[in-house]
């Protein structure tokens, strides 16, 4: 070691808020699928900034078309019309479900959920809300509302507007919750944070139905699952379920913060001029960039690729789990968004830091998920490299 990260180290001790658990590393650049520390070690990475450089690392179309942008007109009023969200939005009409058609965009995932529920309220006069136990939505106090795990909730009881909470993928249990007093129910087509969960075949056209009976909303949080992640534009695709509001973020902006809802026509009139929006809602440089990256995800066939990968990930977990039966209790996910489910905690915290020690890069959630997330295009023998890894450290752990 150099030295370097010790630095960085000592740096962050006095000027930043300790308000995150870090990884003992430092990045300082990356491309595609690696990433490389400020002492020059190479990373594989398997999380791809939390499942966000959907194309990679500094995809030299990005960062050319942010470079074009940036010196053309980054940001402007919202007050004004402009062309770079116009091309966004109508990327999204066309991979959207057909009839989500207008889109408003923000800067996070969380701030896209807010305006989803906002607009809910608005759409409906009503301000209950039925989230799913585990779920994960942003936090913000709004979402935060709807977020299912009561570790994040607790400090703030009082001041959260708290939802009334179904276990995932249990539809009996949320059907007994949608009743005429609910503005939407918010759900994730696979819970992320929550552990790479999929829900039973029939679990969200059945939350549909139950909403459409009740005049309640149904809001589809695909912030982690959209813009192919699962092998499919949108998660909602393996279902067919028709959401009234879809929100989404993460992948779509490759890097830059950007995310989105996107609603009916009947459903996006109901919002007010002022319900909602900030300064960089729909910044110019984020919606180039997120053109950008929808327009190689297009191009390079991505979405085709994440599935193809996804069930050769599928296949050499599913190998695993049964040579390691003791270990691994289940492999989960659609496309490139898997968990493989180790058989108690205390294993999947050996196996975490030792994964990365060895130059791999994954996420350990639900204490006992190893999550992988990477770009649609990561090359296959990158990806075969990592999962060696994985599976090495499993195997000895
Ligand atoms: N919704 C889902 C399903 C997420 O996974 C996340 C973040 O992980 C969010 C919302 C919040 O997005 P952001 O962190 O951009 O606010």
């Amino acid at each position: 070691m150099s030295g370097k990260y010790e630095a960085v180290l000592n740096r962050e001790k006095l000027v930043f808020a300790p308000g995150v658990r870090r990884w003992p590393l430092a990045l300082d650049r990356g491309a595609g699928s690696k990433v490389w520390d400020v002492e020059g070690r190479e990373f594989l990475d398997l999380t791809a900034g939390w499942g966000v450089t959907s194309i990679g690392h500094c995809h030299p179309a990005l960062a050319e078309a942010i470079a074009d942008q940036a010196s053309k007109l980054m940001q402007t009023t919202n007050v004004v019309y402009s062309e770079p969200q116009l091309d966004l939005a109508e990327r999204i009409a066309r991979i959207s479900p057909a009839n989500m058609q207008h889109s408003f965009f923000t800067s996070s995932g969380a701030e896209a959920n807010e305006g989803a529920l906002k607009l809910a309220v608005r759409r409906t006069g009503r301000s209950k809300f039925v989230a799913t136990l585990n779920s994960f939505h942003g936090r913000t106090l709004g979402a935060m509302g709807c977020l299912g795990q009561e570790k994040y909730r607790k400090p703030w009881a009082g001041i959260v507007h708290e939802a009334d909470f179904a276990p995932y993928g249990d539809l009996a249990a949320a059907q007994q919750l949608i009743d005429k007093d609910v503005a939407a129910v918010i759900v994730e087509p696979i819970q992320g944070e929550g552990g790479v969960v999929v829900p039973p075949a029939d679990y969200l056209t059945g939350l549909e139905k139950a909403c459409r009976d009740v005049g309640a909303l149904l809001i589809l949080d695909e912030v982690q699952t959209c813009c192919g992640r699962t092998g499919r534009w949108m998660a909602l695709e393996h279902s067919g379920v028709q959401p009234d509001i879809l929100t989404f973020g993460k992948g779509i902006g490759g890097g830059v913060p950007i995310a989105a809802f996107s609603a009916t026509d009947d459903v996006m009139n109901a919002i007010v001029p002022g319900d909602h929006g900030g300064t960089y809602a729909g910044n110019l440089l984020a919606c180039r960039a997120a053109a950008t990256v929808m327009k190689v995800i297009e191009d390079d066939g991505l979405v085709e690729n994440a599935r193809v990968l996804g069930d050769h990930i599928m296949e050499r977990f599913g190998a695993l789990a049964k040579r390691q039966a003791d270990k691994v209790e289940a492999v989960r996910g659609a496309g490139l968004l898997v968990g493989l489910v180790l058989r108690d905690a205390e294993l999947a915290a050996a196996v975490h830091p030792e994964t990365r020690e060895r130059g791999v890069l994954v996420n350990l959630t639900a204490e006992r998920v190893i999550r992988l997330f990477p770009a649609l295009n990561i090359p296959r023998d990158e990806l075969d490299q990592a999962l060696d890894v994985i599976e090495a450290v499993v195997e000895k752990s």
